[in-house]
C-alpha cells in the first residue's frame, strides 16, 4: 500500500519488441502533455518480460524516438526484466491464498479440446480479446497429480483461479475512467473479470506475465493516473481485481482512442510504413507527428 500522493504521476509504458509506430506516439505525447499540464511528473516503463522479442537494440531506437519527439521523463526507466524476484513475490503472495494452479495444456491442446467440445450452436466462449477461454480442465486436478506432471517436465501456466479470487474479494469492483471504452463507458466503471476466465499470471520459466507486472509496476512507481489505448480498457478489469488481491491503491484510468491505418485497422509494430524511425527518415518532424496523430503543438 502506497502513502497519499498529492502531486499526479503518469508513465508510458512501452515494449521493446518492434519500432515505435504512430499508435504509441500518440500515447506518449498524450501522457506528457496530461502530466505537464496537470503539473505532475512522467515516468517511463520498459515492459520487456519478453527476452526473447525485446532486444536492447530495439530498446535503444525506442529510447532514441522518444527523444526524437521530445518526450522527457524522471529519472531513469524501470525495466521489468530487472524486477523477476518482486514479481515472483506477488506471484507466492497468490499462491498462499490458493488462487494459482498450474495450467498445462499447449495451445494446440486447447484448440483440439474445443473443437471436441464445442459446436455451432453452442460455440466456446471467448475473452473481450477473442481468446478463447481456458477450459476447466485442469483447475480441480489433486496436488499429488499437478506435482507429477510438473516433475515430468511438462511446460505450464500458472493461472488465476478467477471464480475463486472474486470470492476472495467479495466486493464488486469499480475504476474511475477519464476517458472511454469501447462503449464509451467513462465515469466510474464496473468490472466483470470473468470475462477473462482464468488468466495467466506467470509460466515454468517466468514469474511474471502482463498483468501481473503492469498492475505491480504501476503500484511501485506510485502512479496515479493511467493513460494508455483503448484496446487495454478491458484488462482493466483484471487489473482492478489484481489490485484488491494484492492490497494496492488503484490509479484513476484514461483509455485513449487509437491510431488506426488508412483501412481502418489496429497499427502494428511491423508494418513499416507507420514507424516512427521510417517517418524520421522521410523527413518528418516531431511537429508533423504531432499532428498527424491530432495532438497540437506546444505553444
Ligand atoms: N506494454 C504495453 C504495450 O506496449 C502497454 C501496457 C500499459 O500501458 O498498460 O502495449
Amino acid at each position: 500500500m502506497v502513502e497519499n500522493i498529492s502531486q499526479p504521476i503518469f508513465r508510458f509504458a512501452p515494449s521493446p519488441n518492434g519500432q515505435l509506430h504512430l499508435g504509441h506516439a500518440y500515447s506518449a505525447l498524450l501522457n506528457f502533455d496530461l502530466a505537464r499540464r496537470a503539473g505532475g511528473q512522467l515516468l517511463l516503463r520498459i515492459e520487456d518480460i519478453d527476452t526473447t522479442r525485446c532486444t536492447p537494440l530495439l530498446e535503444e531506437q525506442m529510447l532514441d524516438d522518444l527523444h526524437w519527439l521530445g518526450i522527457e521523463w524522471e529519472g531513469a526507466p524501470r525495466r521489468q526484466s530487472e524486477h523477476f524476484a518482486e514479481y515472483q513475490k506477488a506471484l507466492d503472495q497468490l499462491a498462499e491464498q490458493n488462487l494459482l494452479y498450474p495450467a498445462f495444456m499447449s495451445r494446440g491442446e486447447i484448440k483440439r479440446y474445443i473443437a471436441d467440445n464445442s459446436d455451432a450452436n453452442k460455440p466456446w466462449p471467448k475473452d473481450p480479446d477473442g481468446a478463447p477461454l481456458y477450459p476447466d480442465i485442469d483447475r480441480g486436478r489433486d496436488k499429488q497429480h499437478r506435482l507429477q506432471l510438473i516433475a515430468s517436465g511438462k511446460p505450464y501456466a500458472l493461472r488465476l483461479d478467477m471464480k475463486a479470487a472474486l470470492k476472495t474479494v467479495g466486493n464488486a469492483l469499480e475504476f474511475e475512467e477519464l476517458g472511454g471504452g469501447p462503449h464509451g463507458e467513462t465515469g466510474k466503471v464496473a468490472c466483470d473479470p470473468l470475462l477473462w476466465g482464468d488468466v495467466i499470471l506467470g509460466r515454468n520459466e517466468l514469474p511474471t506475465s502482463y498483468h501481473l507486472s503492469v498492475v505491480l509496476d504501476d503500484a511501485l512507481q506510485n502512479i496515479t493516473h493511467i493513460v494508455r489505448g483503448r484496446d487495454l480498457f478491458f484488462a482493466t478489469f483484471v487489473h482492478r481485481l489484481l489490485q484488491e488481491l494484492l492490497g494496492l491503491r488503484a490509479p484513476i484510468y484514461h483509455h485513449h482512442d487509437l491510431i488506426l491505418s488508412d483501412d481502418g485497422r489496429k497499427l502494428s509494430k511491423s508494418a513499416d510504413d507507420t514507424s516512427l524511425r521510417t517517418l524520421r527518415r522521410s523527413g518528418r518532424t516531431p511537429d508533423d507527428i504531432r499532428h498527424m496523430v491530432g495532438l497540437a503543438c506546444d505553444e
